[in-house]
């Protein structure tokens, strides 16, 4: 982090703005609005600062600023853009102990300004260490039309009860959940829909039932997280992901999905990497039950979709017997995903009319398939868990007599930034894949869509990242 955040109270402080267009104006108006005593320094004011002028803590001098004036001063904003007077009002400034934000001159910054969406009371501010003011924007923009308008009444609103929902309901936690229900429940849309005396009916209610309530019980959530790339979660995979009070992930979760967690979730890897069995099967599903028996909500992350070559059917089943109250949330599965990521399409009119998932590993290792079954005219054969067998599954598949020059991808890392795909055909793609040095996750793509990448000359991912919305994007 290259700044720390904070919120100032202002509040009859002296705050010096230098400069008399748009951005002064901005600056003006914001410390203003935070109860600060204002003085703002420039000969020849423009219109959006003059139209602040007359506001009970407001003074304009009609001059540039010296030194003296600075006497007392918390926060030196500079807006001028002239350089001599910048750098005075840095220096005088910081000569004074005033903390010093000149626009766009990172030398005389101690802070910088962020992004704010405004909801009062609730205040978001964005930072993107100044290192693209664009993206802080950007996310602003997404933000403001992501918040109801109401939701700063909201948060007036439910204020009102903090003190009987303390006195009603016992534990952290129990309150913790009492006052997300009741935000994102139906009191909160009650309100939001501008019924303010149904919405504290509802409250009432709810605190009349909490009241009398046993303790928390835990739940688990078996929640897939998709293949990697952030943006391909689910909207429940992401709520839940922020309402858990644990988190259970392995290796298969993509970077970047694990941050978008609740802050103070506990986090624990039961990863499992081949041949290095962090937690056992057993292991995992023992911790889940414990975890939710001491009333925590557990959520168990998992790459993909977890019923798909995921064992969250046996962790489904385990947890149900248990007791414990259970939620599936699908994911996208690494087969779509990477198809998709790669410019192949799994299905097509001309190529194949149907498409099979399977693994190359079963409890006792790789597994014995019927290559040219699988491999059949029309169909496309997606192989999870293949890559460290690629040589066994292609010698058995040409040893059975599926044709050499079916055309085979692999595709590693899919919808990540590091995303890789190799095309050839059955006869070649073992020699490429060892040139290549892929680390996995890889899937394994036989059929006659493989060819539909070249001909397409979609490569599915972008360059850029999609999550912030700006680059190309995914191309679709
Ligand atoms: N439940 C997961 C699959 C778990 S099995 C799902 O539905 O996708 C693990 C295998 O999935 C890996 O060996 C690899 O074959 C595949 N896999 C998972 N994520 C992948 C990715 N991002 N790119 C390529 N293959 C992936």
């Amino acid at each position: 982090m290259e700044y720390l955040p904070l919120f100032m109270d202002i509040k009859g402080k002296r705050i010096i703005v230098d400069g008399g267009e748009t951005v002064a104006a901005r600056r003006v108006e914001r410390a203003l609005a935070a109860g600060g005593l204002v003085d703002v320094f420039d000969p020849d004011p423009g219109d959006e600062l003059k139209a602040l002028f007359g506001h009970e803590n407001l003074t304009h001098h009609a001059r540039v600023p010296v030194a003296a004036d600075f006497d007392g001063c918390f926060i030196a904003y500079g807006a001028s853009e002239e350089p001599e007077r910048d750098q005075l009002l840095a220096e005088a400034g910081r000569a004074a102990g005033a903390l010093v934000n000149v626009a766009d001159v990172r030398r005389y910054c101690d802070f910088i300004t962020p992004s704010v969406v405004e909801r009062d009371p609730i205040t978001i501010a964005i930072s993107t260490g100044g290192s693209a003011p664009v993206i802080a924007r950007n996310l602003r923009a997404r933000i403001e039309a992501m918040l109801p308008d109401g939701y700063g009444r909201l948060a007036d609103f439910v204020a009102r009860f903090r003190q009987r929902i303390a006195d009603t309901v016992d534990d952290a936690r129990g309150r913790r959940r009492f006052w997300e229900n009741m935000i994102e429940g139906r009191a909160g849309d009650l309100f939001l829909a501008g019924r303010p005396d149904d919405a504290r009916a509802q409250i009432e209610a709810d605190l009349e039932v909490a009241g009398k309530a046993a303790p928390v019980t835990g739940e688990v959530w078996l929640v897939g997280a998709g293949p990697g790339d952030p943006d391909l979660l689910t909207f429940k995979a992401l709520r839940l992901m922020q309402h858990a009070d644990v988190v259970l992930y392995d290796r298969l979760v993509g970077p970047g999905i694990l941050e978008l967690a609740r802050r103070d979730a506990r986090r624990i890897n039961v990863g499992k990497s081949p041949g290095n069995h962090a937690m056992t099967q057993d292991e995992i599903t023992a911790l889940l039950i414990r975890l939710a028996r001491e009333g925590n909500r557990v959520l168990r992350l998992k790459g993909g979709d977890p019923f798909i070559f995921g064992r969250g059917g046996e962790e489904l089943e385990d947890v149900a017997r248990a007791g414990i109250p259970v939620q599936v949330v699908p994911g996208i599965t690494a087969a779509a995903g990477c198809g998709a990521c790669a410019g192949i399409p799994l299905t097509h009119r001309d190529h194949a009319q149907s498409v099979v998932f399977v693994t190359a590993h079963g409890a006792g290792g790789v597994l014995g398939h019927d290559w040219t079954r699988l491999a059949r005219p029309g169909q496309t054969v997606v192989i999870y868990m293949g890559l460290g067998s690629l040589p066994q599954i292609t010698r058995a598949a040409l040893e059975q007599g599926v044709r050499p020059d079916l055309p085979v991808a692999v595709i590693d890392n899919g919808s990540r930034l590091n995303q890789t795909v190799l095309t050839a055909t059955l006869e070649t793609i073992e020699t490429m894949a060892e040139a290549a040095n892929l680390k996995g996750p890889a899937l394994i793509v036989m059929g006659d869509v493989v060819t539909m990448r070249d001909k397409l000359g979609y490569t599915g991912i972008a360059e850029e990242h999609p999550a912030l919305g700006i680059g190309a994007g995914t191309g679709l």
